[in-house]
């Protein structure tokens, strides 16, 4: 599987796991933590989750699915900007470690932008990492302006990561900011890489591509195709959420898709790039 490198060295592969809505549903949770196993079991690493999800309830969910697999996950979490002062991301962070029934993160994220000084909440992470509960820290739903700000900011270690909106609805980030990220070396994150479910599976030019298509699972999907597309990119780690089985191993057969250059012309004269700078969209 394709793979991104963080600044610190570490290696993971390119497609990861969203868990927002996990732990919701009563109904949907047993699933839901078969959904994170079996992604563990063929090798995908990165477990994305928040404070905000559900309250905590996403963050209580992965705890329980990852617990005595601690080793094989990436794990990440994010704090909220109202928790993002200096000594509120430690308080935020070891709520988070305790509902996750860990006691360091990987990668911890400031969820978006809000009133707290930038330099407060980075100089907050810092101590998160001198202290070992977190490996790195990076931040999301950040722009290029927003980007400048941060790398404008000494830390003493880097920022890692921008977790930002990016699929076939939201091209948005290709104008510039994908790569802006990664000449700077910091991976971007692709939230929602599915369109959350929506309209964006029913494009018939998605079915159209899935039909020249076929992974071991059988012939393609949509899905595939619309994860596929956001894969094809460098530096570029997808985190969709497939809340069964079923969804995960499909979402990780389309690791093994190819899209051809008439593919993405075909896609591209559907679903036109971005011909200037538009505001990041954020859900
Ligand atoms: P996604 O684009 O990942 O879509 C999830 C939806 O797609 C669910 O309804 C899921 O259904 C369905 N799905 C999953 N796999 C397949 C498949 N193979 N075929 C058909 N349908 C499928 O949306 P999310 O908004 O969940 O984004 C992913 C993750 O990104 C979140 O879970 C979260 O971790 C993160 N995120 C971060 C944000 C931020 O601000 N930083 C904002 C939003 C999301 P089912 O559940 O039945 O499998």
């Amino acid at each position: 599987m394709k793979t991104v490198t963080f600044p610190n060295g570490t290696t993971v592969p390119a497609l990861g796991m969203g868990t927002w809505n996990m732990g919701d549903s009563d109904s949907r949770r047993a699933d839901e933590i078969k959904s994170i196993h079996a992604g563990l079991e063929a090798g995908i690493r990165v477990v994305d989750t928040a404070e905000m999800y559900g309250s905590g309830r996403s963050e209580k969910l992965v705890g329980e699915a990852i617990r005595g697999r601690r080793d094989a996950v990436f794990l990440v979490s994010k704090v909220l900007p109202s928790n993002a002062s200096r000594k509120g991301v430690r308080r935020a962070c070891e709520a988070s470690l305790k509902r996750l029934g860990t006691d360091y993160l990987d990668l911890y994220l400031l969820h978006w932008e809000g009133s707290e000084p930038l330099e407060e909440t980075i100089a907050g992470f810092d101590d998160l990492v001198a202290a070992d509960l977190i490996g790195s820290w990076g931040v999301s739903n950040f722009d290029t302006d927003g980007m400048r700000e941060v790398e404008s900011i000494t830390a003493t270690t880097p920022c890692a990561a921008n977790q930002v909106l990016y699929s076939l609805d939201y091209r948005g980030a290709e104008f510039d900011l994908l790569a802006r990220d990664r000449e700077a070396g910091i991976v971007t994150m692709a939230y929602s890489p599915l369109g959350q479910g929506g309209d964006l599976l029913r494009a018939p030019v998605l079915a159209r591509v899935a039909a020249r298509h076929t992974t071991s699972l059988g012939p393609a999907s949509p899905a595939q195709i619309a994860l596929a597309w956001v894969l094809r990119q460098d530096n570029v780690l997808a985190i969709p959420k497939a809340g069964s089985p079923k969804h995960q191993h499909e979402n990780l057969a389309a690791t093994e898709i190819t899209l051809t250059r008439d593919d993405l012309a075909e896609i591209d004269a559907a679903i036109a790039p971005p011909r200037r700078k538009e505001p990041l969209a954020m859900i």
